[in-house]
């Protein structure tokens, strides 16, 4: 048995020493943040790649949630999935909206349609979506639920860094998408986020949003939040954006030994690819049925840890059920059978850029051979 612990991921940091010319660029300019030269360049930058038109840079990939919810003046209830981190849920709580947990589709862990539609009441405004692990929900037909309720679709993003369907960015998706460029996402600028549009004004309102609601020197439109990106973080991300599809690359041939070592298991079930789309491979989740692979998933997860591989159980519990939201109606797991099935199932497999063929081998050898 090896020592070395695998985490189930790495961040990804760039050179140190491409990263120090930067620095000395900006104690140069002595401006360090507000919308700075490196802000600036970073959200062109993202633009081009991401194939938007119109981002806003965040500290985080949280208070983009919360402020799209007030940039589209969301109020009353929000669709939502529970399968997801809790900051999807606690940026609707945090507006005093109203999260209703809907059901996911077993195939993708994404929101399923129908049970959207079978969720809305004449309180229902929006709808707010996870793309979970970076696969794209079924973006049409949202739309199409969308149009027809007269609802806003807000789309958490946060898993989907590069993530295109068809060739378009998942991100055209909806009225807005946010990211979040956490220090453990595929693409990251330590802790940072951002918000995606489609028009100047709108972009216009997030930026005015983000900076406490100026809209000039001494003009306050609305009560707004501090959340903008300092100009060592932003050239961080410049630098980061380099090395980020080399990373992905990295990801991908370690999801495809998985994958092909995986599909014979008895009792494990992998998420289903969907043709056309251009994944990130940000997460790699198995899911255990305890019966056929002889094992429960806690008792698997513990033997990965007892020899050094720490997977996640990403997403268990799920979000309807911890103590601030499992008294809402929607939150029972009667409504919620398939992300409750999910959530008890699920372990998340290392994954990342720097992971060698032995460490892939080693997960490999745990998750095979089942402790009968
Ligand atoms: C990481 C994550 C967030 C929050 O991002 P932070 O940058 O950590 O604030 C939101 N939603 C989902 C689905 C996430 O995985």
């Amino acid at each position: 048995m090896s020592d070395k612990i695998i985490t189930v991921t790495s961040p990804l940091l760039p050179p140190l020493e491409e990263f120090i010319p930067y620095l000395e660029d900006i104690w140069q300019r002595k401006w360090i943040t507000n919308n700075g030269h490196y802000h600036q360049e970073l959200e062109k930058a993202l633009c081009d790649y991401l194939g938007v038109k119109y981002i806003s840079l965040f500290t985080n990939g949280t208070l983009p949630l919360i402020t799209a919810l007030q940039a589209l003046r969301i109020t009353g209830e929000v669709i939502t999935t529970p399968y997801s981190f809790v900051a999807t849920t606690h940026a609707i709580w945090w507006n005093d909206i109203r999260p209703v947990f809907a059901d996911v589709d077993p195939e993708t862990g994404n929101l399923d349609p129908d049970r959207i539609e079978a969720a809305i009441t004449p309180r229902t405004t929006a709808i707010m979506p996870v793309h979970v692990y970076g696969t794209p929900c079924d973006t049409e037909r949202i739309q199409a639920i969308a149009d027809k309720y007269g609802l806003k679709v807000i789309y958490d993003a946060a898993h989907a860094f590069g993530v295109q369907q068809n060739g378009v960015s998942i991100l055209q998706a909806g009225d807005m998408s946010t990211l979040s460029f956490h220090a453990t996402k595929t693409y990251n600028t330590v802790e940072g986020g951002a918000l995606i549009c489609h028009d100047a004004e709108t972009k216009k309102r997030i930026d005015y949003l983000k900076n406490f609601g100026f809209a000039g020197e001494t003009e306050v439109v609305a009560p707004g939040i501090n959340s903008k990106m300092d100009e060592v973080r932003a050239a961080y991300g410049l630098l980061e954006l380099r090395y980020v599809d080399r990373a992905i690359d990295q990801r991908h041939a370690v999801a495809e030994r998985y994958r092909e070592a995986l599909s014979d298991v008895e009792g494990i079930t992998l998420l289903k690819e969907i043709p056309g789309v251009r994944y990130n491979y940000s997460y790699f989740p198995i899911f255990v049925d305890a019966t056929r692979y002889g094992e429960t998933r806690d008792a698997l997860y513990e033997r990965m840890k007892a020899h050094g591989v720490w997977g996640r159980r990403y997403f268990y519990p799920l979000i309807s059920s911890f103590s601030t939201y499992r008294g809402l109606p929607s939150a029972g797991t009667d409504n919620l059978p398939v992300a409750t099935r999910m959530a008890d199932s699920v372990i998340c497999l290392p994954l990342h850029h720097d992971l060698s063929e032995e460490d892939v081998e080693r997960v490999l050898r745990i998750v095979r051979h089942p402790k009968r």
